[in-house]
């Protein structure tokens, strides 16, 4: 049987790039099929020449144009547009869904109707998606791997075998591990003038901008509490945050029975990573020994939810269910990217995502058509709180 291949969807993002790496080190498993990449072109005809995929997918023709100037003869199809991406999204057995935010939607969705093994970075399509990603994963015999590190953890810590569906009984909480970010220890008045490279320069990950920033308002955690719902079917009660600035533990399971079951491990995606392509088996990642005598304490703190309003945001989102989660999803997007061009302070975008949310009801998702019209109206709504707030 010849290798299955594999499509990564934002190769050139810092988990397109970590998961080049781990392909490296197994050429045998994978064949490559297709490399995507929006904005570094650079970075991405080096990844082509180095990989030799079949096919690269860029943003519009005059990338295409770019890029087949940059590998010259090399043996190359290049394809361009939202639809191309869908494209190579269903082409492959296995999709690497890597890039960031509501762009990675269409993409995943369509992996999904084609019944692909997915390995699930995208956090944000799932949020916006929710249920109706599960439907279709489900109708077409998908199934969806966690790369985030707290959920290949949860994954990992699950009774063996129990893929990503409901879990048994006996589970009686998910305990989701968070950093707590760069401004863990700050105080409000010092957040309020935090620039975009402060709030990047994130303590124990590199990770790309709009995921820094997610980490440094805990968004990212209030995310991946949505994500964690609808990946493993428990209920939002059931799901915990805990501060643990280490990294070391990446989450736990706790049993009715009082058990709790932990994945630890040096903090390195590509220990979720080469989990993800390995799956049942396990392969080397390249990643450090975890080293027990180097530790200096592992140190556990409930998460400050008056400096931290997002995280209390996206619970109280997934509570309101339908589109409320793809609400907050949106405002965020708009709200981060405001803050990263300096055109809105860091804490203004709490501000705005719960100004969006008051706003926009929440109301049951009917539709993928109707999903994308709540993201259209949520983005114009938050858009316009940027406006007049700057
Ligand atoms: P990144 O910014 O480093 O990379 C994003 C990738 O998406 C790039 O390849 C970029 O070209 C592509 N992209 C951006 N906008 C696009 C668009 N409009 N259309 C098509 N492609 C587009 O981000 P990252 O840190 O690699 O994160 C990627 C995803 O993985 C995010 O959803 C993030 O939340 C999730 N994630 C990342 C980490 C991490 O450690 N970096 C950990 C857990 C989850
Ligand atoms: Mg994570």
């Amino acid at each position: 049987m010849s290798a299955p291949s594999i499509s990564i969807l934002g190769a050139t993002g810092s988990i397109g790039n970590s998961t080049l790496d781990v392909l490296a080190r197994h050429p045998e498993r994978y064949r490559l099929h297709a490399l995507t990449g929006h904005r570094r072109l650079a970075t991405l005809a080096e990844q082509c020449v180095a990989f030799k995929p079949q096919r690269a997918v860029v943003p519009d023709a005059a990338a295409a144009e770019q890029l087949r100037m940059m590998v010259g003869t090399l043996e190359l199809d290049i394809a361009y547009g939202e639809r191309a991406l869908e494209e190579v999204a269903t082409e492959s057995d296995v999709v690497m869904a890597a890039i960031v935010g509501a762009a990675g939607l269409p993409a995943a969705l369509a992996a999904a109707r084609a019944g692909r093994r997915i390995l699930l970075a995208n956090k944000e399509a799932l949020v916006m998606a929710g249920q109706l990603m599960l439907d279709l994963v489900a109708a077409h015999g998908a199934t969806l791997l966690p790369i985030d590190s707290e959920h290949n953890a949860v994954f990992q810590s699950l009774p063996r075998g129990r893929d990503t569906s409901v879990p048994a009984d006996g589970i009686a909480r998910l305990i989701l591990t968070a950093s707590g970010g760069p401004f863990r220890n700050m105080t409000l008045e010092r957040m309020a003038t935090v620039t975009p490279d402060e709030a990047c320069a994130h303590p124990n990950w590199v990770m790309g901008r709009k995921i820094s920033v997610d980490s440094a308002t805990l968004m990212n955690k209030g995310l991946e509490v949505i994500e964690a719902h609808w990946l493993f079917g428990v209920p939002p009660e059931k799901i915990e945050v805990v501060i643990h600035p280490q990294s070391v533990i990446h989450s736990m399971v706790g049993y009715v029975d009082g058990s709790v079951l932990a994945q630890l491990g040096n903090p390195d995606m590509r220990t979720p990573i080469a989990h993800a392509l390995a799956y049942p088996e396990r392969m080397d990642a390249g990643v450090a020994p975890l080293d027990f005598s180097q530790l200096s304490g592992l140190h556990f703190e409930s998460p400050d939810l008056v400096r931290f309003p997002c995280l209390a945001l996206a619970k109280t989102a997934l509570g309101a269910g339908g589109s409320a989660p793809a609400v907050l999803n949106a405002a965020n997007e708009v709200a981060v990217e405001a803050f990263l061009d300096g055109r809105a302070g860091f804490l203004s975008i709490s501000q705005v995502v719960e100004a969006t949310l008051e706003r926009i009801a929440a109301e049951p998702l009917e539709s993928l058509e109707h999903l994308l019209e709540i993201d259209r109206r949520a983005r114009a709504e938050a858009r316009n709180l940027v406006e007049h707030r700057a």
